[in-house]
């Protein structure tokens, strides 16, 4: 076991797994001539639980979705599961069985109910049976808080219950590692706690998490550790505490000058 940053601040560091989920070495990327990521180096252990920050246009949510291969990497390794993603791309069904994401505008098939849209990826991709595909679901469901609505269309809920839907499609499949997007952006504001209880109750379960998010508050409660990212650049990576209260670099100084 290695030991996280002091979390919280409380001057108890949690204990954190040497297993890496997640490792990012010297990644690349560009869109034509612009360079979006720039030598990203990064390691997530099992049961971490990451927030990435930074000014919009910086490169979160591709770094992200380079981790699943929603976009593909030019240049350096992407490991996840010990599943080694070069710049060919090989083995990405493999690993996108293995990453649960949940995105900013929900994603849920409009035809289908809540039901279907959580049993969808397990029969297809993993072979389960209808009825088994179907417990499982409800499992999540009710560990959203949401099996009432199981047979309801996307449509008919909230916002706050369509992101819940989205966690519990996620976790239908059993993934390593759970990535968020601002998973909170699109919600109105009275329905934001419900999706970060959400989120809190899956870290508290032990859950992997790298989460893109502005929620800071999450982020001093729950994170063993603050990435900031400038302009395609991870410039400053802390615990909380630290990253909070003495911000290294000019840049996070002048980004948490805007957003607390
Ligand atoms: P963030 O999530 O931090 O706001 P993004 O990763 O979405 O940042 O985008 C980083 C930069 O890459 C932005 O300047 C954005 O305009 C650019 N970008 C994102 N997607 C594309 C794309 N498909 N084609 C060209 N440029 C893109
Ligand atoms: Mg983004």
């Amino acid at each position: 076991m290695a030991l996280a940053f002091d979390h919280a601040g409380d001057g108890a560091p949690r204990p954190i797994s040497s297993e890496v989920v997640i490792r990012m070495d010297g990644v690349q990327k560009w869109y034509d001539s612009f360079q979006v990521l720039k030598n990203i180096n990064l390691e997530v252990h099992k049961g971490e639980r990451i927030v990435i920050c930074g000014p919009s246009g910086s490169g979160k949510s591709t770094l992200i979705r380079c981790i699943n291969q929603l976009e593909k990497h030019q240049q350096g390794t992407i490991t996840v599961n010990g599943i080694t993603l070069d710049s060919h791309h090989r083995h990405l069904d493999q690993v996108r069985r293995e990453v649960g994401m949940v995105f900013q505008q929900f994603n849920l098939f409009p035809h289908l109910t809540v039901l279907q849209n959580c049993m969808l990826a397990p029969m297809k991709v993993r072979g389960t049976s209808k009825a088994e595909a179907e417990a499982i679901a409800m499992k999540y469901l009710e560990r959203v808080r949401i099996p009432d609505q199981a047979h309801k269309h996307p449509g008919q809920l909230s916002g706050g219950q369509q992101q819940r839907v989205a966690i519990a499609r996620s976790l239908c499949m059993n993934p390593k590692v759970m990535l968020f997007d601002e998973p909170t952006s699109a919600l109105d504001p009275e329905m934001v706690k419900e999706v970060l209880d959400t989120m809190i109750g899956l870290a508290e379960d032990g859950m992997t998490m790298l989460c893109v998010t502005h929620e800071m508050g999450f982020a001093k409660s729950v994170a063993d550790r603050v990435i900031f990212m400038d302009r395609g650049e991870i410039v400053e990576e802390a615990s909380p505490a630290e990253f909070f209260t003495n911000p290294k670099s000019e840049r996070t100084r002048n980004f948490l000058g805007q957003i607390l």
